[in-house]
């Protein structure tokens, strides 16, 4: 197993998912995970839950199963000025923000316009993740963007999920991962699973990055220590 911590799931709150958060928890523990992140789809897509999902996130223990679980959302970046689809109170609470382009929300963009969008989500203090940016329906200057994620600390994110199901997207990530290495960018290496038995399953990933001979230390999930340390840095009254 190549990560200790899933930094990208999906529970049936988000409806195209369909396990729970316990159910997550526990194939998380029998696969030898240490934390998850939930990451449910915030209300921009349709499937999202009501916005009480987030905010009552804290009714949710420490640790289910055994497993660590970050209690977060995938948020929607909404154009190419690089908003986000949570106000800034609930972006205060949340303690994991993946941020992701989805065609259900922005459609079809185009390589300038997502550049500009992924330049004002860099600077967004709350966005920990960039979701899936191996999309290859969202080109992007690569260079630019992702010493701009360096720069203000954004993970860009090898997403096993797209990895299996959008075509293109290997070629992709094999792009970004090049440059990352030139770079030293860190990574991180998540499923983005909706059913449970998916949590923490990243062959696909794991092959690239063997091929490749990308940097192990440069994917910062296969430590949950590393992880662990940068949300509590982040959220030391939030994250007990
Ligand atoms: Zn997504
Ligand atoms: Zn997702």
């Amino acid at each position: 197993m190549l990560i200790e911590a899933d930094l990208h799931t999906h529970t049936c709150a988000s409806t195209h998912a369909y396990s729970t958060i316990k159910e997550n928890c526990r194939y998380a523990s029998r696969y030898g995970l240490k934390a998850i992140a939930m990451t449910d789809h915030m209300i921009g897509t349709q499937d999202a839950p009501h916005i009480w999902h987030f905010e009552n996130m804290k009714c949710l223990p420490r640790a289910i199963s055994g497993v660590y679980v970050l209690k977060g959302v995938e948020l929607n970046i909404t154009g190419s000025g690089g908003g986000v689809d949570m106000d800034e109170t609930l972006l205060k609470k949340m303690e994991w923000c993946v941020a992701s382009l989805h065609h259900s929300v922005v459609g079809e963009m185009d390589a300038d316009a997502v550049t500009s969008a992924y330049l004002h989500a860099a600077e967004n203090p709350y966005i920990d993740v960039i979701g899936h940016p191996i999309n290859p329906a969202y080109p992007f200057d690569m260079e630019k963007c992702l010493k701009a994620f360096k720069e203000h600390d954004k993970l860009v994110e090898v997403n096993e999920n797209m990895l299996v199901y959008r075509s293109g997207a290997a070629k992709v990530c094999a792009e970004m991962l090049r440059i990352c290495k030139k770079y030293e960018i860190p990574v991180v290496v998540d499923t983005d699973a909706h059913y449970c038995e998916l949590v923490g399953m990243v062959p696909r990933s794991e092959k690239l990055i063997e091929e490749l001979g990308f940097p192990i230390g440069l994917v910062e999930n296969t430590s949950w220590d590393k992880i662990h340390e940068r949300v509590r840095a982040k959220h030391p009254d939030l994250y007990i």
